[in-house]
C-alpha cells in the first residue's frame, strides 16, 4: 500500500502563526501543503522570531510532512516585472525577504507568479525584468528554489505560455534553483486542454519539450470555472468545473508528478479533506 508516491494537500491557513499551517494540513489528511509565510496582502511583516521558527519545525515534524512537500506561496502584491523602477524595487525587496523566511523555516521552495507588464512595457521587457530580479534574488539567498507558476494570462499577467517560463529559466544563471509549478486551472484557461487522454498527453508533451519535466517542482490542483482559453483565473472545486475528474485521474497516475507537492487551491475549504481522499481514490492499484 505504501507505494503511492503522490503528495496531495491544500493551501492551508497560517493565521495565528506559520506554525499552525502544518497542524491545519494534518487535520485534513494532507501529505503536502502550501502556505503564506506572512500576510499576503501586506508589504511589511515582522521578522520570524526563534520561537516561531522552532514551533513551525516541531509541528512540521509532528505532521509527518517532509519540508520538500511544502510549497510556500509569495504575496499577491509582488510584481517582479513592474514597469516602474521604484515599484519593481519594492517588489524585489519583499521577494528576497520571502525567500529568506523560507530559508529560516527550513523550506526549499517559494512559489510565485512571474509578473505583469501592466500594458506599459512589452512582454519581453517585462520578462527581462523578472529574470533580472530572479538572478539578484538567487545571488542574495541560498537553498531555496524559485518556483515559477504558470498563469491564466488574465489582464497583463505573464507566464501563461510555456515559452514564457522557458525564457525565464533560460535567463537564470543558477538553473539548479529554478523550477515550475503547473496550476491545472491556469493551464486550461491559458489554452492548454487537459480533459481527454489525448489532450492531456499533448499538453504535457508540449510542456516537456518547451520547459522540461526536470523543472517541475509542484502542481496546483484546481478545477476551472471559465472555459478553455478564456484567460480568466477562477478556480472551482474538483469535478464541478469545466475540467471534470479526468485530468486529475491522469495526474494521480502519472509518475512525472511523483514526489512533488500537489496542492489544492479549490474554493470550498470545507471539502478539502474529501477532495484529498477523492484524489487518492483515483490512483489505480
Ligand atoms: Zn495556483
Ligand atoms: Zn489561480
Amino acid at each position: 500500500m505504501q507505494d503511492i508516491n503522490k503528495f496531495v494537500g491544500a493551501h492551508v491557513s497560517a493565521s495565528g502563526g506559520v506554525y499552525n499551517a502544518p497542524l491545519n494540513a494534518k487535520a485534513i489528511g494532507a501529505k503536502a501543503f502550501a502556505l503564506f509565510t506572512k500576510n499576503q496582502r501586506q508589504w511589511k511583516a515582522k521578522p520570524l522570531d526563534e520561537k516561531t521558527i522552532e514551533k513551525f519545525k516541531t509541528n512540521l515534524k509532528e505532521s509527518g510532512i517532509e519540508p520538500k512537500h511544502v510549497l510556500p506561496h509569495d504575496s499577491y502584491l509582488i510584481n517582479l516585472g513592474h514597469p516602474e523602477d521604484e515599484k519593481r524595487q519594492k517588489s524585489l525587496e519583499a521577494f528576497i525577504d520571502e525567500v529568506k523566511r523560507c530559508e529560516q523555516l527550513g523550506l526549499d521552495k517559494l512559489n510565485f507568479h512571474p509578473g505583469s507588464h501592466l500594458k506599459k512595457i512589452s512582454e519581453e521587457e517585462c520578462l527581462d525584468r523578472i529574470a533580472e530580479a530572479m538572478n539578484i534574488t538567487l545571488n542574495e539567498t541560498e537553498g531555496v528554489t524559485l518556483v515559477l507558476e504558470n498563469t491564466a494570462g488574465q489582464g497583463s499577467n505573464l507566464g501563461y505560455k510555456f515559452e514564457h517560463l522557458a525564457y525565464l529559466i533560460d535567463k537564470c544563471e543558477d538553473k539548479s534553483r529554478v523550477g515550475v509549478c503547473l496550476d491545472t486551472c491556469h493551464t486550461f484557461t491559458a489554452g492548454y486542454d487537459l480533459r481527454t487522454r489525448e489532450a492531456y498527453e499533448k499538453t504535457m508533451n508540449e510542456f516537456d519539450t518547451i520547459v522540461g519535466f526536470e523543472y517541475l517542482r509542484g502542481m496546483h490542483i484546481n478545477d476551472s470555472k471559465p472555459p478553455l482559453g478564456s484567460r480568466v483565473d477562477r478556480h472551482h472545486s474538483l469535478g464541478q468545473g469545466e475540467l471534470g475528474w479526468e485530468p486529475f485521474k491522469f495526474i494521480m497516475n502519472d509518475p512525472r508528478m511523483d514526489d512533488i507537492p500537489l496542492i489544492l487551491e479549490t474554493i470550498d475549504e470545507s471539502i478539502w479533506a474529501q477532495e484529498i481522499q477523492a484524489l487518492y481514490d483515483l490512483v489505480e492499484k
